[in-house]
């Protein structure tokens, strides 16, 4: 960005939509960029998903407080629509500058725990990357593509640290945040706990990674979480779907309208990819890893290959719920027709 000043670079991340200020925070391809809110309420500002924490972001946010006039200490709350590095991530550290509370699910909580807080227990391991490696191999994943999940894994580390104190959301509760009333909304599939809020007066709903315009969020079944990510997830679409939203502010993208027609259109997606992985059974069982490699490819980064796998895995658990495959072995899983 040369010739550029700070104020011009943290202008261009800056976008006002009436009462709602997009913040965009850099990420990993493919996504590139994550949305994070700013909104103003009686007690002070709130953000929400503030962000995975680099020294390019936290020079970012000093920007864009700066450019809209707002203190750290000026910000009362950080709300947080799921526990995944791209939206959960500076929350400890803008919390240490603020002494902002810090707002999420329980469920969203005790995963940020399972996936981010075992590795600084004294113990030295991390049982959630072991946990991760193993069921990579449990599904087929190649020896050469296992042995750069440690790494892969770790470096998310950075991004989450310091973890936040948090406040637990109390499900079912309307929550009071930038001067607006919300009906939190808990749906699974992309990320346990996760919370979509939703202002009925007006329509207008902020749904993090559950429902993206464009893009199919990504659905993850991840070490000791749910087992039946995909089945909550259209459960939770169909929910989403049912309600009067007239604006969407989503994680990653731009802001839209089409809500009810997206909820459809994402689960009509999953409708057709269960039926093309039913497709490829038929040749005999098969790994969840060949599967996603017949999918997908094998070019992949090991990033989007552990997404590929994860919502593979998710959609053959899917069909087996739904008797259309049935799962062999118990050392190295193979999924076949029923
Ligand atoms: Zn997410
Ligand atoms: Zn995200």
């Amino acid at each position: 960005m040369k010739g550029m000043t700070q104020s011009q670079m943290s202008k261009s991340r800056i976008t006002a939509y009436g009462e709602f200020t997009r913040v965009r925070m850099e990420m990993a391809f493919p996504l590139r960029w994550e949305n994070s809110y700013v909104l103003q309420g009686e007690d002070g500002w709130t953000v929400v998903d503030p962000g995975p924490r680099s020294p390019e972001n936290e020079a970012a946010w000093d920007g864009a407080l700066n450019e809209l006039g707002i203190r750290a200490t000026d910000i009362s709350s950080i709300v947080l629509t799921h526990h995944h590095p791209d939206h959960y991530g500076l929350s400890g550290w803008l919390q240490q500058r603020s002494e902002a509370q810090v707002w999420m699910s329980k469920a969203a909580s005790e995963a940020a725990w399972r996936n981010w807080g075992s590795a600084q227990q004294e113990s030295g391991t991390n049982g959630f990357v072991e946990a991760s490696i193993a069921l990579c191999r449990l599904h087929g994943m190649e020896p050469e593509r296992l042995a750069q999940l440690p790494a892969h894994l770790e470096g998310f580390l950075p991004q989450v640290d310091p973890q936040p104190e948090i406040s637990v959301i109390e499900p079912g509760l309307p929550i009071r945040f930038g001067g607006r009333l919300w009906h939190p909304i808990e749906t699974g599939g992309h990320a346990e706990g996760h919370l979509s809020f939703y202002e009925e007066a007006t329509g207008v709903i902020l749904c993090g990674d559950a429902v993206l315009p464009r893009i199919s969020p990504n659905i993850s079944y991840s070490p000791g979480g749910d087992e039946h990510p995909l089945r909550s997830y259209l459960n939770g679409l169909r929910t989403l779907g049912a309600l009067k939203v007239t604006r969407a502010f989503p994680g990653h993208r731009d802001p839209f309208e089409n809500f009810p027609e997206r909820t459809v259109q994402l689960l009509e997606h999953h409708e057709q990819r269960l039926a093309r992985m039913e497709e490829l059974l038929q040749g005999g069982p098969r790994s969840a890893y060949e599967i996603c490699i017949s999918l997908f490819g094998d070019s992949l980064g090991i990033h989007q290959l552990r997404f590929a796998l994860s919502e593979t895995i998710a959609h053959l658990v899917e069909l087996e719920d739904r008797g259309r495959a049935t799962r062999h072995g118990e050392r190295e899983v193979r999924f076949g027709l029923k």
